[in-house]
């Protein structure tokens, strides 16, 4: 269900379109194409996908990571579950009036006699690097609080000395079958049993520690390798490290958002980065060398003469390293001359025996003239 077009075509907004404006678009287009309305064939595929644009597009995270990825990283870092996940389809579809009871999307989205698996929030945590280690790759340890299995009972949520009993509704099946119609299909819909969350048993004497959820929090110490060449923005999914669910399942995942602390010398550009380097006007008549910083230490480079203020000199394989692929960006130092603006009555007399040697007393007179000059 993973569409090669852009979300923001296929809800027919602007990029920088408000909430209102992408809830409004899909509630048109659900209209349209909700399969209540329209039999056509196509009509379901097309639900689905103005559907997933609408769950990426209302949410904040997601749609931040959408613009900065595009479509292919995003679907690497979210499975059509997660994209899913979270989004109010419900409110919207009973403004609409459609007559489907969703106990949830995902049965709609995902097959209707699919149980929904129990699954535990994702956790964020915002990770910030220098750019050295971003150059590196680096390991990080850090500190999360998150849901994980209580130690008094061990997960099962009943008082130490108790056991959980039979859910009386299902049975112990943790699921309820109920018939449900829509137009003129009648089908069987299998949903997860109210009374007892589909565990299939109820606590009648729950644990204190964690009363009756069978999950406490708890802090951690999770280590993050973070691989060389990342940048600003990415994330970096540690699966099934997120919260424990409550009554059991599989955990969340764990998001780190990666932050790159501003450097004293580089600014980064994709895999480039870039450095200023100030020189006098001497050196950048006569030529000269300079010390300059790079990722990998001090480094010396020619300044050629005649060199001008604004001029690049490109370092290859000095930037950063690629990140997933091999090689590196380049170093770009930016050259900027700097005319001295306090002299010594002997720099002063020095400078202008200069200007007559050049015969420049006046630049602008000559500009007028529109004579290129070459020195
Ligand atoms: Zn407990
Ligand atoms: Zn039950």
């Amino acid at each position: 269900m993973s569409g090669k077009k852009d979300y923001y075509e296929i809800l027919g907004v602007p990029r920088n379109a408000t909430k209102e404006q992408i809830r409004e678009a899909y509630r048109r287009l659900a209209m349209l194409y909700h399969p209540d309305r329209n039999k056509s064939p196509d009509a379901e595929e097309k639900f689905k996908e103005i559907s997933e644009a609408y769950a990426v597009l209302s949410d904040d995270e997601k749609r931040r990571q959408y613009d900065m990825l595009g479509q292919a990283g995003f679907q690497q870092q979210y499975t059509p579950e997660d994209i899913f996940r979270g989004t109010d389809f419900e409110s919207i579809f009973r403004d609409l009036g459609f007559g489907f009871d969703f106990d949830n999307i995902f049965d709609f989205f995902f097959g209707k006699d699919r149980v929904r698996e129990n699954v535990g929030r994702d956790l964020y945590y915002e990770l910030q690097i220098t750019l050295e280690e971003a150059a590196q790759g680096v390991e990080k340890e850090i500190e999360i609080y998150r849901n994980e299995i209580c130690d008094t009972c061990h997960g099962s949520g009943a008082s130490p000395g108790t056991a959980p009993k039979t859910c009386n509704v299902c049975k112990g099946t943790g699921q309820i079958q109920r018939v449900q119609s829509s137009g003129f299909a009648r089908f069987v819909q299998i949903t997860t049993c109210y009374a007892c969350k589909g565990k299939g048993t109820v606590i009648e004497t729950p644990c204190r520690e964690c009363r009756g959820t069978g999950v406490t929090k708890r802090k951690r110490k999770i280590t993050v390798k973070v691989p060389q060449g990342i940048d600003e923005g990415y994330r970096l999914r540690l699966e099934g490290q997120g919260d424990i669910p409550p009554n059991g399942g599989r955990p969340g995942d764990l998001y780190i958002g990666i932050r790159i602390a501003p450097h004293k010398h580089f600014r980064r550009r994709g895999d480039d980065i870039f450095y200023k380097l100030e020189i006098s006007f001497p050196q950048a008549v006569l030529g000269t060398e300079v010390t300059i910083p790079t990722l990998d230490g001090n480094t010396i480079i020619k300044i050629p003469p005649g060199t001008q203020p604004g001029e690049t000199i490109r370092l290859h394989g000095k930037g950063m390293p690629r990140l997933d692929r091999r090689g590196r960006g380049d170093l770009i130092v930016e050259v900027n001359v700097i005319v001295p603006k306090k002299l010594t009555p002997r720099q002063k007399e020095l400078i202008q025996e200069l200007a007559k040697e050049f015969g420049l007393d006046n630049i602008e007179y000559e500009k007028t003239r529109n004579r290129f000059f070459k020195f």
